[in-house]
């Protein structure tokens, strides 16, 4: 099996201002491929080289367990945007916010406050956990929350590239834009 970078359901320039085509254009043009290269490169001739990219994750260490989390965090994240909107969650994700958070309001506020606190390179989810609650969890560089058994909902990438060209070190103006572009929809269905 050979890994191809995903096309995205959106124009590189449709989440501007939020996040610049050129943060796409490197993120997912660049960033994003190499994942995808290294990874074909890493499985080829190795037991990993006809798996499943989620079973790469379960089961491998060092470089390719890397490489093959962030092919899929990668596109887990860029198909969880869409172009600025107001809307919010809905229906049966909204009472699920409520019941684990309280409000949307407060689910926002802690998911903002784990971003900013990550220290250095990662990836802040939502899950949902085996009670069927949310929870909000960090993840150091390439962590991905399957490796616990717990069902990724939401990411943000809170890598210094996701943010560095249009933000440069303020990682809270990048994660307040992040909120802007979600695309509830999507949100929805990984949760049912
Ligand atoms: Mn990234």
């Amino acid at each position: 099996m050979k890994f191809e970078l995903p096309k995205l359901p959106y124009e590189m320039g449709s989440l501007e201002p939020f996040i610049s085509k050129r943060t796409l254009e490197f993120h997912y043009g660049k960033h994003h491929q190499t994942y995808v290269n290294n990874l074909n490169n890493l499985i080829s001739e190795t037991k990993f080289g006809n798996s499943e990219l989620e079973k790469i994750i379960m089961e491998a260490e060092g470089p390719i367990f890397n490489n093959a989390a962030q092919v899929w965090n990668h596109t887990f994240y860029f198909m969880s945007l869409k172009k600025v909107n107001e809307c919010g969650p809905k229906d049966i994700l909204a009472e699920a916010i409520n019941k684990s958070f309280g409000s949307f309001l407060d689910l926002k506020d802690a998911f903002t406050k784990a971003s900013v606190s990550l220290f250095g390179s990662g990836w802040v989810w939502l899950v949902k956990n085996q009670n069927g609650l949310l929870e909000i969890i960090q993840e150091s560089n390439a962590g991905n929350p399957l490796r616990k058994r717990l069902k990724p909902i939401l990411t943000c990438d809170v890598w210094e590239h996701a943010y560095y060209l249009d933000y440069q070190n303020k990682r809270n103006e990048y994660i307040d834009a992040f909120w802007s572009l979600i695309n509830w929809e999507v949100i929805e269905k990984r949760f049912i």
